[in-house]
């Protein structure tokens, strides 16, 4: 059985990303993939402009009176013209261009008016303080982005602020997504005691939605192996990727894996993870296949670890490796070794440090572990019984899942 790092390199190495791209303007990119790496056009400030409302001066007139004869003003959007000479300054507010004459700038509360146009400038200021430099942050040429970079909204404004109006990103992803099982129904319908309501598709389609990927929503299949291929042909002739959830596991009425291997390939199947050891990675044509187990929270964790991962590298974007952190067991935690664990926790910071507590009862099909929890908490393979004030790898759960 792979590990879950091996199953992820596998489909790391495995999946070459699509290649398609097309200009977008910046008010609709976020959540696309740069498919170009964005260089800067302009220096980023295109000209020495005030950190402060005061007066700006020659910072070496200072050595000579404190006292300054105060000529105009240089406000946002209407710069000084003159030439500030010796022994004067004008007023300045943040943001407004420092004209070439003068190189510092004192905040309005270090100084006083002494009489109408002379100011006292009250503490020491050094040389070159409170001037924001042309090109300190970017200068022409630099490289912003990379390509591969998935648009945050401050990247919006980013890119806004190089008066960049269009970028070039990679076309979305369209996943197909749908469940098997003939337990389940939709929410709403009636619902008899031996059945329950199909959550998992609502789940996965939200969290793919979330991470940028066009969702193809194909609804709900029952266990019946010719109604699966003809939802697996179907999704394999609309989608890059199909993200289905139960009947990967070894019961009777588990088709998902058989028809796969029937009308493509299993690149592999069972990861030894907990939950989600029943997770297939698949082809069918050009479209990639993960089948993901049925219980709930096995379905959310193998999407969040197996498949993202893998939906990522596919959209263009590069691989980034959940951001975990250390912390410290607030109470003792079970696990056997031969699986890595992905527990549900509630993270808290208590008494100086990041203590993580269980989110409750982990059973894989217990989705209030996943509503209750801030966090996974990440064991290993080898890892035993977790002691009170041990140390343990934690990963916060947030976007796409919360
Ligand atoms: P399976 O992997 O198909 O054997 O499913 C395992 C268990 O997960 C089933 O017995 C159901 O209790 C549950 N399950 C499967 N599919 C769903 C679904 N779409 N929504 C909610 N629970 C599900
Ligand atoms: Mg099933």
């Amino acid at each position: 059985m792979l590990s879950v790092h091996q199953a992820v390199e596998h489909m790391l190495t495995t999946i070459k990303p699509i290649t398609e791209s097309n200009p977008i303007s910046i008010a609709q990119a976020v959540d696309f993939v740069l498919s170009a790496p964005v260089q800067s056009a302009v220096d980023v400030p295109s000209y020495n402009n005030s950190a402060m409302d005061g007066f700006a001066f020659r910072g070496k007139d200072l050595a000579t009176s404190k006292q300054l004869r105060c000529i105009g003003k240089s406000l946002a959007g209407h710069p000084f013209t003159g030439v500030v000479g010796a022994g004067e300054c004008i007023r300045i507010m943040t943001g407004a261009q420092v004209p070439e004459s003068v190189d510092t700038v004192a905040p309005q509360e270090n100084t006083s008016e002494i009489e109408a146009d002379l100011i006292q400038i009250n503490s020491p200021t050094a040389v070159g303080a409170n001037v924001r430099l042309l090109g300190e942050e970017l200068q022409i040429g630099a490289v912003v982005y990379e390509a591969g970079h998935r648009l945050t909204p401050v990247d919006i404004g980013m890119l806004a602020s190089l008066g960049i109006a269009e970028v070039a990103v990679y076309r979305p992803l369209k996943v197909a997504v749908f469940s098997t099982g003939d337990e389940l129904v939709l929410p709403g319908e009636n619902k008899q005691a031996f059945q329950l309501y199909d959550s998992n598709r609502f789940a996965l389609h939200a969290m793919l939605e979330r991470m940028g990927f066009d969702v193809l929503n194909l609804g709900l299949v029952a266990d019946d192996p010719a109604l699966i291929e003809a939802t697996f042909r179907d999704a394999a002739s609309k989608a890059d990727a199909i993200v289905c959830s139960g009947g990967v596991s070894v019961g009777d009425a588990d088709y998902t894996k058989a028809v796969i291997e029937k009308v493509g390939q299993v690149g592999f199947w069972q990861v030894a993870m907990k939950p989600g050891k029943p997770f297939a990675f698949g082809q069918i044509d050009n479209t990639w296949f993960f089948g993901l187990p049925g219980n709930p929270v096995s379905a959310t964790v193998t999407l969040l670890q197996l498949a993202t991962p893998a939906l990522r590298k596919l959209s263009g974007e590069g691989y980034n490796a959940p951001l975990t952190i250390a912390a410290v067991a607030g109470e003792p935690l079970r696990k056997r070794p031969g699986r890595a664990d992905f527990q549900r926790g509630i993270l808290r910071f208590e008494d100086g440090e990041n203590r993580v507590y269980s989110a409750g009862p982990q059973g894989s099909g217990m989705l209030s572990s996943m509503v209750q929890g801030n966090c996974l908490i990440r064991l290993s393979v080898e890892q035993g019984n977790v002691a009170i004030g041990d140390s343990v790898e934690v990963e916060l759960l947030q976007n796409p899942i919360k």
